[in-house]
């Protein structure tokens, strides 16, 4: 199981709203063990792709008399030591009160971890009680709205390292939940090298894919050749490939060569069928995947095939066009390369596009730069803040469709990922979300957030 949350704070000010929120109808565990008040809920909260047990200490009158009041302590004093994380709900638009106080003090006093949230934040009208809460000494607030389900997103980013955290074993059992990631948004979410261990500083993994003759091994050759050696050969991923680890601009780049595995493809028959699947599996590793392409011959089915491959495995692509020293007519072949670019790839719109000659190495530092440049977009993440302030501007721009006249409302994102970038929408009635809004989105995203030529993977969900 996850981590779990408590929600405390004195009565009215929104906890069970905020549960009922997260939970929604999954109300798992009611306490009702012989003995045992039933004055805490529990129930399994989803937040985006977060599940977690969410405890509500709500159900209580407001505290008036000298009983109430010790069994409303005894009954926070419970949940917050139940429970690894506490949310303390205070009403924004109330103020700070002395029974706030109360609760501050339990807090600080026995709380793992606190998070401060104003409620009832909508519109301006919290704006002092939200700035009283500093005074509580527990550190940052946050804005929320339980009944609007504003600050949700905030919440989701305060809450997934935590989540991380606790997750080893979570991710192995996964609950049962009526919305999950579907095998194919799950494929596509996949990040690449997850099990690789980020903290330490990891050469960026890039491939080099083409049909045969494009002169893949002469580039990765001049490249090494060029480059002081960090290390030598190491044995790679596959028996056939081998890895070699240089440094560009301090930034160590491994690249795997797959010579081996295309040699042996040659011998045997379906030599085209077996370069598409060298090229998958070597793709599968990187990162960063260089299309290269011969310029007498650009842009073939198979380059177009590997090409598409990389987007759909959600990596970053760069296309490099070969033999550039043979071209006679170089200002109008690199229009025309650019413009077939557009109208065959328009999956990877923005990508970055080199002429290189491998045999002369020229160009290959704008190689080595536009590789760089598109593992940072790839890696880019956006402020959940942000985000919902530009997919405010976007719907207001241009409404959501309304099929049947009920118009489809967007609530808010926020990026649940990162390479690729990977954003969840929440919103009524995902499935009728129509392929033209879902590009504006994306193609919004792509100009706004500086994303050009890589994956965007953008979902919708219904409202957890
Ligand atoms: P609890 O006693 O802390 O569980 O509080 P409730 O969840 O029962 O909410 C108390 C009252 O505050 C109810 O009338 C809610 O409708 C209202 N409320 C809850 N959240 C919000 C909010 O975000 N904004 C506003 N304006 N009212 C809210
Ligand atoms: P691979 O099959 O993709 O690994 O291609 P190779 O690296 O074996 O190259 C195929 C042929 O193209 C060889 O004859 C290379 O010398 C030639 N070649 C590779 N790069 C260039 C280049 O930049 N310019 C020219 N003119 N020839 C190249």
């Amino acid at each position: 199981m996850s981590f779990s949350l408590a929600i405390v704070g004195r009565p009215n000010v929104g906890k069970s709203t905020l549960f009922n929120r997260l939970v929604g109808r999954r109300l798992a565990l009611v306490d009702d063990q012989p003995g045992v008040t039933r004055d805490l809920r529990e129930g399994e909260a989803k937040l985006i792709d977060l599940r977690f047990t969410v405890i509500d200490t709500a159900g209580l009158e407001e505290a008036t008399d000298e009983s109430l009041q010790g069994r409303m302590r005894k009954l926070t004093e419970r949940a917050v030591d139940m429970a690894d994380v506490c949310l303390f709900m205070i009403d924004a638009r109330a103020g700070i009160l002395p029974a706030d106080e109360v609760f501050a003090e339990i807090l600080r006093k026995r709380a793992k971890h606190v998070i401060l949230a104003a409620n009832k934040a909508e519109g301006h009208a919290g704006e002092g009680g939200f700035l009283e809460a500093y005074s509580l000494g527990l550190g940052e607030p946050m804005r929320i709205s339980a009944e609007h389900g504003e600050g949700m997103g905030e919440l989701y980013d305060i809450l997934r390292p935590l989540a991380d955290g606790y997750d080893e074993r979570a991710q192995a059992e996964a609950p049962e939940v009526d919305v999950e990631l579907t095998e194919e948004e799950q494929e596509l979410g996949e990040e690449a090298g997850v099990s690789r261990d980020f903290t330490a500083e990891k050469p960026l993994q890039i491939c080099v894919v083409g049909r045969p003759n494009a002169g893949k091994s002469t580039l990765i050759n001049k490249l090494l050749g060029e480059e002081r050696l960090l290390t030598g050969p190491e044995a790679g991923i596959t028996r056939d490939s081998i890895s070699v680890t240089m440094n560009w601009n301090n930034t160590p780049v491994r690249v795997f060569d797959t010579a081996g595995m295309r040699k042996k493809a040659k011998v045997q028959e379906k030599l085209e069928k077996l370069s598409v699947a060298d090229g998958l599996r070597a793709v599968k590793f990187a990162e960063v995947v260089v299309v290269l392409l011969d310029v007498s011959i650009p842009f073939e089915q198979q380059d177009l095939r590997i090409a598409d491959l990389a987007e759909r495995e959600g990596r970053a692509v760069v296309i490099a066009v070969n033999k550039w020293d043979e071209e006679t007519d170089k200002s109008n072949k690199a229009k025309e390369l650019r413009e077939e670019f557009t109208r065959l790839l328009p999956q990877l719109r923005g990508a970055q596009l080199v002429t290189v000659s491998a045999k002369t190495g020229k160009n290959l530092d704008k190689l080595e730069e536009a590789i760089l440049y598109a593992h940072q977009v790839w890696n880019r993440r956006v402020p959940t803040a942000k985000l919902n302030t530009w997919l405010s501007a976007m719907t207001e721009a241009h409404p959501p469709p309304a099929p049947g006249g009920r118009r489809i409302k967007l609530r808010y994102m926020t990026q649940v990922k990162a390479r690729p970038p990977q954003f969840v929408v929440m919103c009524s009635h995902p499935d009728e979300l129509n392929a033209s809004y879902k590009r504006y989105l994306v193609n919004g995203l792509r100009a706004d957030f500086d994303m050009p030529g890589t994956p965007i993977r953008l979902f919708f969900r219904s409202q957890a």
